[in-house]
């Protein structure tokens, strides 16, 4: 086929173009910005390859044109200078990592900033790593245990899963991801948890490693911080650099949770980098591959299948919206990326119903197959029960009359936002859990006022933990939903009921 005559044209110019001979290998720094240094005469140079600074300070290659390279600085740039010669060294960008790095905090760099002692790890990983082929992988099915007990049984999360967190600002995006984490440990699962702090402030950072340590949590996480106040360059790697460390341990067939806190930030810094870049600015002012940055991010999270070893890397992004807006580009961009999202909703919040799930927004599109057989089993339909109490509840608002059955529908739908509810750090195992809902889906708790819910809730726990050990360690097991169990269950809950003064009380328990 012949070229078209303006491929023709540009060859041409390429043929013309003297690419070696004006070039020395080294390169000089014409232009310093923020972090990005745009270097001239760097020849045979590939796109990410590291390139070396005076004073050992490394760059990465962010932009190749054709007569300039602009790089990423990755250290303190305000010690060089232009006309500082750099020197390509023909190796991508890899990190430490190892197992040296768990109960640490690191900068976005992987340099310590616990104040403890030097990490030493002898593998290295490629911070551009490729994500694992489709025939590398397996379904997802083994659930993570979250603890909360919205999203174990409306909204499961399997290992190898990618689940976004969105919401608006101060909607507890934050605490949903780190209970998450904590509830690894109090679960006791074999859960590596990786939590990237990406352009939020430094003191939330420190006060989410203190409630870490203090839910013993910290000794199977690792903390990678790039906050508001660290360059953009190292906001724009953290999440790599996060996803990298997960790499190793998955590929020695561990689990990992890593929570990217969050890609807005990140696409800010990567914006900003892009300009400095010259890149030409496209949608909302992100350059035009902003949606292939988070997808080859994400793409790496996987459960790798058995021949792999089985590890697997779950990724929890976060996403913050403006005024619930959920259709804007990077909202958009992430949703499209993911395999379901837990939206956060504000008045949800300010109304008490915390963690504030809008369950009618969310999604996981792994669905039942990431769930315990008994959690299955148990919340059968849920969902749609409480899909036509929303329905309900939303005519009400109109203040229509409604008839009995209506009625019960919605008292039910209030019974069990009221179950939701859990303030923060307080995590539900899976056998109070499963009790919970096997009362409401039964209709125990219709009779009873809204106010005796939560007493209700704390007796069913406390008479669960006391009196009927062998139930909850056979909940605990997952074991087959027989008639033995389901009597156990009803007498437990209608021990408790007994306690409480009913609504109708011509009804009996
Ligand atoms: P930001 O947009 O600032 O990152 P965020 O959406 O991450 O905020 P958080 O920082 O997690 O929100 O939570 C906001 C506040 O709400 C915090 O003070 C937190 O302690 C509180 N909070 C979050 N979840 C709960 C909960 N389930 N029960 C009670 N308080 C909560
Ligand atoms: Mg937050």
């Amino acid at each position: 086929m012949p070229a078209s005559p303006l491929l023709e044209k540009i060859t041409k110019k390429i043929e013309k173009a003297d690419l070696s001979g004006g070039f020395s290998k080294a390169g000089t720094i014409i232009e310093l910005r923020d972090g990005i240094a745009m270097i001239q005469w760097l020849a045979n140079i590939a796109f990410n390859e590291i390139v070396e600074f005076p004073k050992n300070i490394l760059g990465v290659v962010l932009d190749l044109s054709a007569k300039t390279t602009g790089v990423l600085i990755l250290g303190d740039a305000s010690q060089l200078a232009l006309g500082d010669r750099v020197i390509p060294t023909g190796k991508v960008l890899s990190i430490p990592v190892g197992e040296a790095y768990i109960g640490r905090v690191v900068d976005g760099f992987t340099k310590p900033i616990d104040g403890k002692w030097e990490i030493v790890a002898s593998n290295r990983g490629l911070v551009e790593a490729l994500a694992p082929k489709v025939m590398d992988r397996q379904e997802v099915t083994q659930p993570v245990k979250t603890g909360i007990v919205a999203l174990d049984s409306m909204i499961p999360i399997g290992h190898g899963q990618r689940e976004l967190i969105i919401g608006d600002r101060q909607t507890g995006k934050t605490t949903l991801a780190l209970d998450i984490l904590i509830n690894q440990a109090k679960e006791q699962e074999d859960v590596i948890g990786i939590y990237v702090n990406i352009g939020q402030k430094n003191a939330s950072a420190k006060h989410l490693v203190k409630t870490l340590k203090e839910h013993h949590a910290m000794d199977q996480t690792i903390v990678v911080n790039a906050a508001a106040s660290d360059s953009a360059a190292m906001q724009y790697l953290a999440p790599y650099v996060g996803c990298t460390l997960a790499e190793y341990f998955m590929h020695q067939g561990k689990k990992v949770i890593i929570v990217y806190d969050d890609l807005t930030k990140h696409a800010i810094a990567y914006r900003e980098i892009s300009l400095l870049l010259h890149r030409p600015p496209s949608r909302e002012a992100y350059p035009g591959d902003i949606f292939y940055l988070h997808s080859r991010l994400l793409e790496r999270a996987a459960q790798l299948n058995k021949q792999l070893g089985g590890g697997a890397i779950t990724a929890l992004p976060i996403v913050e919206t403006l005024e619930g807006d959920i259709s804007a580009y990077i909202p958009t961009n992430i949703i499209s990326i993911t395999d379901g999202q837990i939206y956060l909703n504000e008045d949800l919040f300010h109304e008490g119903t915390r963690p504030a799930i809008d369950v009618g927004l969310s999604v996981s599109r792994v669905g039942s197959t990431a769930q315990t057989a008994l959690m299955k089993k148990v919340t059968g339909k849920l969902r749609i029960q409480l899909a036509s109490f929303r329905e309900l509840a939303s005519f009400l608002q109109f203040g229509s009359e409604v008839n009995e059955e209506t009625a019960i529908k919605i008292k039910k739908g209030q019974i069990l936002t009221e179950l939701f509810k859990q303030s923060q750090h307080d995590l539900l195992s899976p056998s109070q859990e499963i009790v919970l809902l096997y009362a409401w889906i039964n209709d125990y708790l219709i009779d009873f006022p809204l106010s005796d819910i939560p007493a209700i809730k704390q007796s069913l726990f406390l008479k669960l933990e006391q009196q009927y050990s062998d139930l909850k360690i056979s909940l605990e097991q997952d074991e087959i939903f027989n008639t033995e169990l389901e009597k156990q269950i009803i007498k437990l809950i209608k021990e408790v009921l007994k306690e409480f003064p009913l609504l109708f009380p011509w009804k009996s328990v």
